[in-house]
């Protein structure tokens, strides 16, 4: 059985697609998919041996004969140009997520969709989308094995039926509050827009981990510490207010 989170991301893939799965690990995902015929065909990518060896094993006993080609390689190298339609990377940081894609963007060629499942660092995620101009179509946040992750779903702007203007616009969440690009790009716009109880816990989380930092900045006498208990404070207020309004 494939995890809530690998099925979600599975959700996202649009049947028929041709998809890159890149740093696939057992391949679970294209396998999964192509058993259900959800996919016309996959590359499974992997830079590390022992991962490799296990999709290709995991795809030679799923028997599919559908096509899953295991390639050994550095993320996007592992696919030529308008060779596939559909990206899948998750289960890595978002640093790591977007140094795959600022690697190999001229492999995004005839790239409708790109389903992104950070571990950490969707901020990062978001904003390289955003500077690099795919817009961000779909959000989903998922708790499991108390694990929160963050699906992030992007298309080209001619895939998409809202733009970045729109998306990352400055929303008005009360008299006082008003959440801005850099909020919007840290808290997700489509999240924003009907946060679910998962969303609260995953702030909640984030509230009491900046709580304990500040804390133990507190304790020091060190400038450099109050600077940074003053950028922590003004975090906290934000996060406390935004969630204040959404309750
Ligand atoms: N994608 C699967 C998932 O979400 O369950 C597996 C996630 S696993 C934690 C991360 C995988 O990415 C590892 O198997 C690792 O070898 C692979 N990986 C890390 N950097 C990579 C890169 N630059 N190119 C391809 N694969 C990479």
């Amino acid at each position: 059985r494939l995890s809530r989170r690998l099925e979600m991301i599975a959700e996202m893939v649009p049947p028929g697609s041709k998809l890159a799965d890149i740093g696939s690990d057992h391949a679970l995902l294209p396998t999964y998919l192509a058993r259900q015929g959800r996919i016309t065909k996959a590359v499974a990518g992997e830079v590390n041996a022992g991962p490799y060896e296990a999709a290709a094993k995991q795809v030679k006993d799923a028997q599919l004969g559908s096509p899953i080609d295991v390639r050994l390689g550095d993320g996007l190298a592992v696919i030529s140009p308008h060779e596939v339609d559909v990206i899948t990377i998750a289960g890595m940081g978002g640093a790591l997520i977007t140094s795959i894609l600022e690697a190999g963007t001229d492999k995004l060629a005839g790239v409708t969709r790109l389903v992104l499942q950070p571990n950490v660092g969707e901020y990062n995620v978001r904003s390289w989308l955003l500077a690099h101009g795919w817009v961000l179509v779909d959000e989903r946040i998922l708790e499991e094995d108390s694990k929160i992750y963050e699906i992030l779903c992007a298309a080209p702007p001619d895939r998409a039926d809202i733009t970045n203007d729109q998306l990352y616009a400055a929303r008005v969440l009360s008299d006082t509050v008003t959440v801005d690009r850099e909020e919007l790009l840290k808290f997700g716009p489509h999240l924003l827009q009907e946060p679910s109880d998962v969303w609260f816990m995953k702030w909640q989380h984030e509230l009491d981990k900046l709580e304990k930092i500040r804390a133990r900045l507190s304790l020091s006498q060190a400038e450099e510490s109050r600077r940074k208990e003053q950028e922590l404070e003004r975090e906290i207020r934000t996060i406390r207010e935004v969630m204040a309004c959404l309750q």
